[in-house]
């Protein structure tokens, strides 16, 4: 019966994952809140820990951000906007020839942690407004 609980939990919990955009724990905790008041924050925290090394998912570290969750398990980088922090993926075509191969050194290579730093629309567009603003003054 337990079980089955945390089962249905963890769909939910998962679920809410793959709407999200690499949330924190936390981030994810209040996504989830919105729709499912009974689901505590020890138990989000619990299953994205368990799922992560499970590795049915991904926990995700970039220099200057909290861990992140992530429910793309496929090898890909990840770019983080360096003015509103936000996290997207960034598909590198080339990069799935890599795994399997050995490299020069003889290490067999079976995962990638890449991490790219930019701006995003938003903040581009914001950036520019800003300009235009400041011109005029
Ligand atoms: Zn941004
Ligand atoms: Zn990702």
């Amino acid at each position: 019966m337990k079980k089955q609980r945390n089962t249905a939990q963890k769909r939910i919990i998962l679920g809410a994952l793959e709407c999200a955009d690499h949330p924190t724990a936390t981030e994810l905790y209040e996504a989830v809140r919105r729709e499912n008041e009974h689901i505590s924050k020890a138990t989000v925290f619990r299953v994205l820990a368990q799922s992560a090394e499970n590795g049915d998912i991904l926990k995700v570290h970039l220099c200057g951000s909290d861990e992140r969750y992530d429910g793309t398990v496929a090898p890909h980088a990840h770019v983080r906007c360096v003015y509103c922090g936000r996290i997207k993926d960034v598909s590198l075509p080339r990069t799935a020839e890599v795994f399997g191969v050995k490299s020069a050194e003889g290490f067999e290579i079976f995962s990638a942690e890449l991490g790219f730093s930019g701006c995003c629309p938003d903040c581009a567009a914001r950036r520019a407004e800003e300009v235009k603003a400041g011109g005029r003054a």
